[in-house]
């Protein structure tokens, strides 16, 4: 394959560094505006107020960063019935011209990656080095399914047959897919969605995370830029509960790709069941309860460095982050007291920084919600360390970096989408209760394991039911085509995202026996 993921921006480096940075100083007081964005037509404004929101900043209340208008019913009408007219003539267009779309798409995110970088950061709350990481994730999805696609679809398979019958299998798209995604990932998980959607032959309704519009607004306007066609690619922002319910239960639509809680995700499911209409795919990517399973050989100031790097990166808010760290009892005291260490090093503070490791939570819930498990884990367990916030972040929706030793992964009731940390000791004989216990949450996502024994290394690996196993390292930032990204259970519904198997699920084949 002639592809190669995108390098992003190295900051170490100063001469990628520097220029990188002035230009995105460029974006520093830059106002943004968002809104369906039909048939090409962006809708910037509505007589009801109600439909119109500010957007501040989730460091900030009191920066606003730009205004959404949401979607009326008219508008989800019309894209509905626009994307459905689309299709036909987008499926038979041929997947090189769709792939060659994407690949334009590819070059206009890294040309524009200094706007999109200023948007994660002020709406979303990203860090600097997460929004690099973010534009790079998301040219990867483009130019990946634009080569998986074309792989896939390119050529019909050719079939046995009766001299002068001529049997063929072909690989189409099935018709509007609806593309849901999450607020942590405004512009990878978004366009991972859509392009693997597009790639296929199928048209997309988008609806954004209702916490990132903006960024999701951006990057239709860029599809449409590389050349899209306008009515294959509908946009609309607003919340799961008026625009997601009412997309979810149209009987026109042909396969849903979500990604956020795995309540939602069986909710739509539900939807999707009880509508008229055929029986159409989701594909869900939902939570986790992730564990790293620490051994007495391993390197306690290796593993601080990955659990801080799986815990605290994005404030926690990665469904891959580190939940629950299973300390061997003799390695125990000393991985918590270099742990301690380090979480004294992590600088709190606007993401707007580059020095920043640990920015805000996504709003006020978020932050309410988290301190509410905080205060409760600290009653059930022992507090190891909760890092001061420092003043900066009083108007902003910070939660402090904490560590809790608990006794058991059973008393977490459910994912903590924010900068906790659990911790729990266990002995060597205790391994296969420990191995029971984290399977038995349901959840299947990510797992850490560090050890310098391999043997019990790919044993774990092997017991564990989890879509992604990191041995000896982090266990974040999954690359595409690298760490195919997904998660078993109640984690999702496969396939793995940026996997050579992903496409397979936004497809129908079409079987043609031809005796002209
Ligand atoms: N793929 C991301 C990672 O490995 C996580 C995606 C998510 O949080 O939804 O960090």
């Amino acid at each position: 394959d002639e592809r190669k993921n995108s390098s992003g921006v190295n900051l170490n480096i100063h001469s990628e560094s520097a220029p990188f940075l002035n230009k995105l100083s460029h974006f520093e007081g830059s106002q943004w505006q968002a809104g369906p964005i039909i048939n090409g037509e962006a809708v910037l404004s509505h007589s009801n107020s109600e439909m119109c929101h500010q957007v501040a900043s989730p460091y900030d209340a009191a920066q606003i960063v730009g205004q959404v208008i949401f979607a009326d019913e008219s508008a989800i009408e019309t894209a509905l019935q626009s994307a459905q007219q689309a299709f036909t003539s987008w499926n038979n267009g041929g997947v090189s011209e769709r792939a060659a779309a994407l690949y334009r798409l590819a070059d206009l995110l890294e040309d524009n990656r200094e706007e999109l970088i200023a948007l994660c950061a002020r709406e979303a709350g990203k860090s600097i080095q997460d929004g690099i990481d973010e534009v790079r994730e998301a040219v990867d999805f483009c130019r990946y399914y634009a080569v998986q696609a074309r792989k896939m679809m390119q050529t019909p398979t050719q079939l046995p047959g009766p001299t002068g019958e001529l049997n063929e299998l072909f690989i189409e798209g099935r018709g509007v897919f609806v593309c849901i995604s999450p607020w942590n990932f405004p512009l990878a998980i978004f366009l991972g969605q859509i392009t693997a959607a597009l790639a296929t032959g199928n048209t997309v309704i988008a609806k954004p995370a209702e916490q990132t519009c903006l960024v999701g607004f951006r990057a239709v306007e860029l599809a449409h830029q590389a050349g899209i066609p306008k009515d294959v690619l509908q946009f609309l922002p607003g919340t799961g509960a008026t625009v997601g319910a009412k997309l979810t239960s149209d009987e026109r639509i042909a396969g849903v790709c979500f990604t956020g809680s795995t309540d939602t995700a069986k909710r739509i499911n539900l939807a999707l069941a009880n509508r008229r209409g055929a029986i159409v795919p989701l594909i869900a990517e939902t939570g986790g309860q992730n564990a790293m399973l620490v051994d007495s050989t391993s390197q306690p100031e290796q593993v601080v460095t990955d659990v801080i790097d799986s815990s605290f990166t994005s404030a926690g808010q990665r469904c891959s982050a580190l939940r629950v760290l299973y300390l061997q009892d003799d390695i125990a005291d000393r991985v918590i007291d270099v742990l301690k260490g380090a979480m004294d090093e992590l600088t709190i503070g606007f993401p707007t920084s580059i020095k920043t490791d640990v920015g805000p939570v996504i709003d006020a819930t978020a932050q309410a919600n988290l301190y509410a498990h905080i205060d409760h884990i600290k009653q059930v367990g022992r507090l190891l360390k909760q890092v001061a916030l420092p003043e900066c972040t009083h108007h902003g929706y910070f939660v402090a970096p904490t560590a809790v030793e608990i006794d058991s992964i059973k008393v977490l009731e459910k994912e903590q989408f924010g900068p906790i940390l659990h911790v729990i000791r266990y002995k060597a004989s205790e391994l296969p209760q420990v191995i029971n216990e984290i399977n038995s949450t349901g959840y299947g996502l990510t797992l850490g394991i560090h050890s310098r024994n391999e043997t019990q290394a790919l044993h774990l690996a092997n017991q564990l039911n989890v879509g992604n196993v990191y041995i000896n390292r982090n266990q974040i930032g999954a690359v595409v085509g690298v760490q195919p990204f997904g998660g078993q259970g109640l984690s999702g519904t496969g396939p793995k995202a940026g996997g050579p198997h992903y496409l397979s699920r936004f497809i129908t084949e079409k079987t043609r026996s031809n005796n002209i």
